[in-house]
C-alpha cells in the first residue's frame, strides 16, 4: 500500500531531524518542510497541509521548553497528534445495534467500489450476528442488480431489487418496508453513482434519503482519486447527510491522501477501509492505531 510510503517520509523526516546535533527552529522548519513535501506526493490537499504545520508550529514552541526536554520527543508527539486530528472529525458517526432497525444508505461515484463494500459491509455485520439485507437502488447503471444479488447471495444475505422499475426512490422504499417486515436490524440501500458528479445524481441522492431516512448515509471513496477526493465528497455531503466515509482500494496504488480530504469534507469519520476484492479484505479504520502503522 503507497500509503506506507507516506509513514516512511514522514518518519524519515523525524529521524533527520533527529540526528540534527541541535533542534534549533531550523531543524524544527526542515523536518516540517518535509512532513508537508510527503503529504502533498500523497495527495493531500494544500489547504490541510499548510493547517496542519501552522497547527504542529502552535503546539509546539522550542523557545519555552525548558532546559534538558526531550525535544525531538515533544516534536514527534506533535506530529503524531496533529496526522490524529486530521483523521478524527471529533465526532463517532451511528453505529448500528443489534435487534434494533436500522437503515445504511451508501452513496458514492460508480467504480468507486460501492456495490462491493455494501456487501462486506453487511458480512461484517452478519459474523458479528446482525441480521442484514441489501436493497439495490441503483437503476441507471445496467447490471447493477445482477451484480448485487450475485454478491448477496453467496454471502448468504437476503436482497431485494427490481429489473424492471426504473424509479429508485421506489425501490428504496419498497426494499426498505420489505426487510422493516422481515426483521432486518440492518437494511441496506444501494444507490446509484453514475460516471461522474452531476447534479441528477444529487437529487437522486436527495431523494432516497428523504423516502428512507436512513440513520446513517456512508460515503464510498475510492483511495486513488487523489487530490478530487475533496470536491467530491463535498458535494456528497450537501446532497445526503453523510455520516460516515469508507474509503476503498487501499490495497493498489492508492496514495491515500484522499482519506484525510473526505474526512475533512464531510467532517465524517473513516469507519471501514477496503483493501481487496474479496468479502473479508475489510477493516475496521482506527485513528491511533492506523497513524501508529504509518509512522512505523
Ligand atoms: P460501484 O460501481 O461503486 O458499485 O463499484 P463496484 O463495487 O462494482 O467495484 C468496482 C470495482 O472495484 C470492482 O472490480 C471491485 O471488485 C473493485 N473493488 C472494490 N473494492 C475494492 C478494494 O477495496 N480493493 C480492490 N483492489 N478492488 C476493489
Amino acid at each position: 500500500m503507497v500509503l506506507a510510503q507516506l509513514g516512511g517520509s514522514i518518519s524519515r523526516a523525524l529521524a533527520q531531524m533527529s540526528n540534527a546535533t541541535v533542534i534549533d527552529d531550523k531543524a524544527f522548519a526542515d523536518c516540517l518542510h518535509e512532513i508537508a513535501r510527503a503529504l502533498l506526493q500523497s495527495d493531500v490537499q494544500i489547504r490541510m497541509v499548510s493547517d496542519m504545520r501552522a497547527n504542529i508550529r502552535r503546539a509546539v514552541n522550542l523557545d519555552a521548553l525548558p532546559a534538558g526536554t526531550n525535544k525531538r520527543r515533544i516534536i514527534q508527539q506533535a506530529v503524531f497528534a496533529e496526522l490524529c486530528n486530521m483523521l478524527d472529525p471529533g465526532k463517532p458517526s451511528f453505529t448500528p445495534t443489534k435487534g434494533k432497525p436500522s437503515v445504511v444508505m451508501f452513496v458514492g461515484l460508480q467504480g468507486s467500489g460501492k456495490t462491493t463494500t455494501c456487501t462486506k459491509y453487511a458480512h461484517y455485520h452478519q459474523l458479528k450476528g446482525f441480521k442484514p439485507s441489501l436493497v439495490c437502488a441503483d437503476t441507471f447503471r445496467a447490471g447493477a442488480f445482477d451484480q448485487l444479488k450475485q454478491n448477496a447471495t453467496k454471502a448468504k444475505i437476503p436482497y431485494y431489487g427490481s429489473y424492471m422499475e426504473s424509479d429508485p426512490v421506489k425501490i428504496a422504499v419498497e426494499g426498505v418496508e420489505r426487510f422493516r417486515k422481515e426483521k432486518s436490524d440492518l437494511i441496506i440501500v444501494d444507490t446509484s453513482g453514475r460516471h461522474k458528479q452531476e447534479a441528477a445524481l444529487f437529487e437522486e441522492m436527495r431523494q432516497v434519503a428523504e423516502a428512507t431516512k436512513p440513520d446513517l448515509v456512508i460515503f464510498v471513496m475510492d483511495g486513488s482519486i487523489g487530490q478530487a477526493a475533496f470536491d467530491q465528497a463535498q458535494a456528497f455531503k450537501q446532497s445526503a447527510s453523510v455520516g460516515a466515509v469508507i474509503v476503498t482500494k487501499l490495497d493498489g496504488h492508492a496514495k491515500g491522501g484522499g482519506a484525510l480530504s473526505a474526512v475533512a469534507a464531510t467532517k465524517s469519520p473513516v469507519v471501514f477501509i477496503g483493501t481487496g476484492e474479496h468479502m473479508q479484505d475489510f477493516e475496521v479504520f482506527d485513528v491511533k492505531p492506523f497513524v501508529s502503522r504509518l509512522l512505523g
